[in-house]
């Protein structure tokens, strides 16, 4: 079969890839492109979560798209956002860049070719039959997130089987899971736990969020007063948005400053908002007190305290234990007791997947990503002609999808004018004289996915280019001024 030629193939349509169309189709009208994506529709992260109460958990000023104005609350459901996705593909006709139903499979780098060859499978989804079909791309975005979207992580109990009830884990939730007077457990204490148990607990006769750990837990109104205000004022919804991203942002640098400064502090806050909502007398410990400190793991917000108003109302509550085993009739503890129930939800986290599930090889060789050092977070060494998108943890992913998208819009009319066909990062002397570290400090941030995947991720020096900061206050500054002619990169 003929291949199909495009100047850049985008992997995937979620919001870094919708992102990146939008960036390539302004900014570089003339390239020929296409995004390729497995699902019969765009959203990524935000179709493949249909559970109970999905949305958001930062907020929609900085986790939309800098070029489109948000103008609902800070934290939106998956439906809003797949919407305003939806919104940046029309107004922009992207949609005729992207070819849903679409696997990547492999891709194959050929020097002498100065091309990626990529294969994929077409799903017709009406018919269900399989089609092979090839591109050939120059550069490939890749816009694949981190996780793999077939299946969430689930650990493995003993007695799994003898539980009579159903085990669901949130990313492949059934639509039709009747939970409606059923005595529910969620395994799990991160965002997507707390987002279920108050989206279950009113239809639910009980619902039990079981931990092993507790989480950090902000409490406030799903709304921005500053945007509010600015709204009231008749203010160009450009610039409120503009605006609210600053405010935010600054917000948001104060509380990480805070979390290494003044740890105590901040505890003392979250503790306070909790306790706004349960009562002055109300005992934290054990549910509401992480040994580690605030940021080390991702603050859960939980918008107008709804989590804490379930328990409060007594429809749902926390239990600190470990699990000894499953029983027919529910989980048996490390503390002897047995937690009933009809349904267990196993909010346990995702499977990190860094490439898509693609089988990458240069110049025939097979690639080992574990093997390459990044280069700036974004491009990494040996890999020609490649690009990643990879968000931030402490602040919206799509700051970066934005800011990559610059960057890589900035590279390829570099290569354009100065007639390059590919560009590689290459350590030279540097993978003498500096040490590597993993691609993120466990020391600064250690959620299970990536403690359990840190050893699939990239390698990063101990200084610029070669390091991935997870700072957009530095990037934002760092990437436009980026010299693309260092010697870091070699282009041929
Ligand atoms: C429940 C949940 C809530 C979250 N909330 C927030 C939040 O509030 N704020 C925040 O900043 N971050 C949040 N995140 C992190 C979130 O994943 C990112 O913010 C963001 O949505 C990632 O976007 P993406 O486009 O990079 O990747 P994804 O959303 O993962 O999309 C990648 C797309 O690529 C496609 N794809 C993958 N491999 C292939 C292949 N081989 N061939 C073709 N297509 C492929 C996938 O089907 C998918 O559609 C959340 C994550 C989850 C799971």
């Amino acid at each position: 079969m003929t291949p199909i030629d495009v100047e850049v193939l985008i992997v995937g349509a979620g919001i870094s890839g919708v992102g990146g169309a939008y960036h390539l189709a302004t900014q570089m009208p003339d390239k020929s492109f296409v995004v390729l994506e497995n699902q019969e529709s765009f959203g990524g992260t935000w179709r493949t979560h249909t559970y109970p109460g999905i949305r958001s958990d930062s907020d929609l000023f900085t986790f939309g798209y800098r070029f489109k104005p948000w103008k609902g609350d800070p934290i939106a459901t998956a439906d809003k956002i797949l919407t305003y996705m939806g919104e940046v593909i029309d107004e922009n006709d992207l949609d005729r860049f992207i070819r849903y139903n679409t696997t990547i499979t492999n891709a194959s780098w050929a020097s002498d070719d100065k091309r990626w060859a990529i294969t994929a499978t077409v799903v017709d989804p009406e018919t269900g039959s399989t089609e092979t079909v090839t591109y050939r791309t120059s550069f490939l975005w890749m816009c694949q997130g981190y996780y793999r979207h077939s299946e969430g992580y689930s650990p493995t109990w003993d007695g799994m089987d003898d539980f009579a009830g159903e085990i669901i884990h949130p990313q492949t939730w059934p639509d039709d899971l009747d939970y409606a007077g059923k005595r529910v457990i969620v395994i799990g204490s991160g965002a997507t736990a707390a987002t279920i148990v108050p989206a279950l607990a009113t239809d639910c006769e009980h619902v039990t969020m079981l931990q092993r750990s507790p989480t950090y837990f902000s409490t406030g109104r799903n709304s921005n007063e500053l945007a509010e205000m600015l709204r009231e004022l008749d203010i160009p919804d450009e610039w409120t948005h503009e605006i609210v991203r600053r405010k935010v942002l600054h917000d948001g640098a104060l509380i990480t400053r805070m979390s290494t400064e003044d740890p105590e502090m901040v505890k003392t806050e979250l503790a306070a908002g909790i306790k706004e909502i349960m009562g002055e007398d109300y005992q934290l410990d054990p549910h509401f007190t992480p040994s580690y400190r605030p940021w080390h793991q991702r603050i859960a917000f939980v918008p107008d305290g709804d989590l804490f108003h379930a328990i409060k109302d007594g429809n749902a509550s926390v239990v600190t234990d470990e699990i000894s085993r499953f029983v027919e009739g529910g989980i048996e503890l490390a503390s002897g007791e047995v937690l009933e129930a009809d349904i267990i939800v196993t909010a346990t986290g995702f499977n990190l997947n860094v490439l898509g599930d693609i089988a990458f090889d240069i110049d025939a060789e097979p690639m080992n990503f574990a093997d390459t050092v990044t280069w700036r977070g974004v491009m990494f060494s040996g890999v020609p002609n490649m690009a990643w998108v990879f968000g931030y943890f402490r602040a919206s992913w799509t700051l970066r999808a934005d800011i990559v998208s610059d960057f890589v819009c900035r590279l390829l009319a570099d290569m354009d004018e100065h007639g390059r066909d590919y560009v590689v990062p290459v350590l030279g002397e540097a993978a003498d004289e500096m040490s590597f570290t993993s691609w993120v400090d466990p020391e600064d941030f250690n959620p299970g996915y990536i403690q359990r995947g840190i050893h699939l991720l990239p390698r990063q020096g101990d200084r610029d280019p070669w390091v991935h900061t997870q700072n957009y206050a530095h990037d934002k500054e760092a990437l436009p001024a980026a010299d693309l002619h260092d010697g870091s990169l070699q282009f041929f």
